[in-house]
């Protein structure tokens, strides 16, 4: 048996690290393609400009765009004509996700990492995962390697709306128990082989994370302010989760997120939301303890993260909808240890959704 773990180059956290950002590019070449959110770039640009020191740069105001194969292509195109030599992925998911995709296909070039939010996992993994233009769920694309660099700076975390590092909170909260089904299942990872042991305890420890700080976290973000309780989910949203799930494995709870984004109502909800509301499902599905899924529904509560359908959008027609997301969930809901058909993820949806409303009428 192999075991293998994958992970970036280089992670930074802390707060003002952007300013330090010249330090750790030395070897990665003279020109930036920088892929920034618009958001991101008005609030940070000045300090992302000069943390990129004597580096020359071309900057693409990403907007609100999906990470789809027309926007990597024109983001190809523009990095060839510019002839950069490494890519900066800098804002939330979506340009994160384009910046890994394009810096492959210029060639596998370096590619860093800034979140200006803690809302996915996204930033550490060698993967991207791949939207229509109109934000529907196409494809994952994997990469010969993980970023070389990821550099989060709390300050600009502290400054963003709470709900974002909430939704994040709800990506990594998936982590701990996809990695059990896949273990259980002795599946083989995003690494190509068997979990470590050490990627197992990364799983686990993001999970005790959440449930001692998570709800401080939030309460910090709320005020603006770094504190060790953010620090550490930050560190458990973005590091461990990202480790997690890339060196354990997805199962129920991504693969259910991904087939609700066939549905229309669930589009102004995050990721991050949605994971965290699928993964009551999952662990519903998997036949868990009451004890475990109440913890599991108490924490989604407090921090805000979703437990009921009604809270990702979901109010009307429901059994077709859910019928109809059961039905489109991708292949690797197999990575669970049992056998999984569309009925089974139908009544865990409806099951989940039935234990938050009940929890709701307490
Ligand atoms: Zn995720």
């Amino acid at each position: 048996m192999t075991i293998s773990l994958i992970s970036p180059g280089r992670y930074v956290q802390g707060e003002g690290a952007l300013k330090d950002l010249g330090k750790y590019l030395e070897s990665f070449g003279k020109k930036a393609l920088v892929v920034a959110s618009g958001s991101g770039l008005k609030a940070w640009g000045e300090e992302l400009k000069a943390g990129l020191k004597d580096k020359e740069y071309v900057i693409d105001n990403f907007g609100g765009k999906e990470c789809s194969q027309i926007q990597i292509n024109r983001l190809v195109e523009l990095g060839k004509q510019e002839a950069v030599d490494f890519v900066i992925g800098f804002g939330g998911g979506k340009p994160i996700d384009t910046a890994k995709a394009v810096a492959h296909k210029l060639g596998n070039i370096p590619v860093v990492i800034i979140p200006t939010i803690a809302a996915t996992d996204a930033p550490t993994s060698a993967l991207s995962v791949i939207y229509t233009e109109e934000g529907v769920y196409e494809a994952v694309w994997t990469f010969p390697n993980n970023p070389n660099l990821v550099l989060v700076d709390t300050g600009i975390i502290a400054k963003s709306p709470a709900r974002f590092l909430v939704a994040g909170m709800g990506d990594a909260l998936a982590t701990k128990f996809e990695a059990e089904a896949n273990f259980q299942a002795n599946n083989d990872t995003n690494a190509g082989a068997k979990a470590t042991v050490t990627a197992r305890t990364l799983a686990n420890l993001c999970y005790e994370i959440l449930l001692e700080y998570g709800p401080m976290a939030k309460a910090a973000v709320e005020e603006g302010i770094v504190t060790p309780a953010l620090e550490q989910v930050v560190e458990a949203n973005v590091l461990l989760s990202g480790l997690g799930f890339e060196n354990n494995g997805v199962a129920g709870a991504h693969a259910m997120h991904d087939g609700f984004t066939v549905l229309e109502d669930v589009h102004g909800y995050y990721h991050g939301e949605k994971v965290g509301f699928c993964t009551i499902a999952q662990l519903v599905m998997e036949g868990r303890p009451a004890e475990l899924i109440e913890e599991v529904i108490n924490f989604n509560y407090t921090v805000g993260l979703p437990i009921t359908l009604a809270q990702i959008g979901v109010t009307e027609d429901i059994p077709a909808k859910i019928k109809k997301v059961s039905e489109s969930v991708p292949d690797y809901v197999h990575n669970e240890p049992f056998e999984v058909t569309a009925k089974k993820i139908y009544d865990a949806i409806l099951g989940a959704d039935a234990l938050g409303r009940r929890f709701l009428e307490q």
